[in-house]
């Protein structure tokens, strides 16, 4: 048994990749520690919302978070917010919107529909109150350009995946979002990510896998699960000098506390 406490925040559990063994893979997500797990239903375009929201409904453990992915930002028209709104509006297991956000490394979209589909979510964000998940590469000074001009301190939410600079973990602390840290932070040529991952507040503070992509070390260039956030997590315990069950413990609060998680 593990001696870790921990909540994968964000995870793609509707991806193909994992359907065949979905079931193994939930039990040793749970015996890694993971006692709950956000997916995200914008993996792929608009229909990864109610395949999200599905796998959330049937699992008492799973929650979601509804949106458009940057690179599907193209594909973000009035109608398709409005129906990713719909589905997210009183629902008790959709704890977040997004992920939504600015990715100008791959520009699947255009920069402008990037740009107005992430002004409109932070908007549902605001009036469903609810925090947001923002995806963010290679467009730092946007992103916090829009969170800022659009309010996006009254809804919070999370920098997933952080990848960035200092800078950027600088900005989006003062918004008052939470840095989410995933396998990258185990690659040993992310040494501005480690100074983040020390620097970071420790009530600020949260970890993912962003599965099945970026597996951390040992696993890299593998298939990622949920399981494996137990290893992004004794990474930046180890970085800290921190008991890594202290540590689990602290990202698991602070990930109950902003997404308004039960405790199991
Ligand atoms: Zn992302
Ligand atoms: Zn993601």
């Amino acid at each position: 048994m593990t001696d870790l406490t921990l909540i994968d925040s964000h995870a793609h559990l509707d991806f193909k990749s994992f359907q065949p063994d979905l079931g193994d893979i939930l039990e040793r997500a749970r015996a890694a520690g993971v006692e709950q797990i956000v997916t995200i239903g914008a993996s792929d375009g608009f229909e990864s919302n109610p395949r999200a929201l599905a796998l959330a409904e049937a699992h008492p453990h799973i929650f979601a978070a509804l949106g458009i992915h940057p690179h599907d930002a193209s594909v973000a028209s009035e109608e398709v917010i409005a129906a990713v709104r719909a589905l997210a509006l009183d629902h008790p297991k959709v704890v977040a919107i997004g992920e939504t956000g600015l990715d100008y490394h791959y520009n699947n979209s255009t920069p402008e529909a990037q740009r107005a589909a992430f002004r409109r979510f932070i908007q549902v964000a605001l009036e469903l109150d609810k925090p947001l998940v923002v995806h963010t590469r290679e467009a730092e000074r946007d992103t916090i350009d829009i969170l800022t001009s659009e309010g996006g301190r009254g809804c919070g939410g999370i920098i997933h995946c952080f990848s960035g600079t200092a800078w950027m973990a600088e900005q989006a602390l003062a918004l008052g979002f939470y840095i989410s840290f995933s396998g990258i932070v185990t690659f040993k040529t992310a040494v501005e990510i480690h100074e983040v991952a020390r620097s970071t507040p420790l009530d600020r503070l949260l970890v993912e896998t962003d599965a099945p992509f970026l597996a951390p070390i040992p696993h890299r260039g593998k298939r990622n699960e949920p399981a494996y956030v137990a290893h992004t997590l004794r990474f930046i315990a180890a970085l800290r000098g921190m008991d890594p069950a202290d540590l689990s413990r602290i990202t698991t609060a602070n990930t109950r506390r902003l997404l308004k998680l039960p405790t199991p």
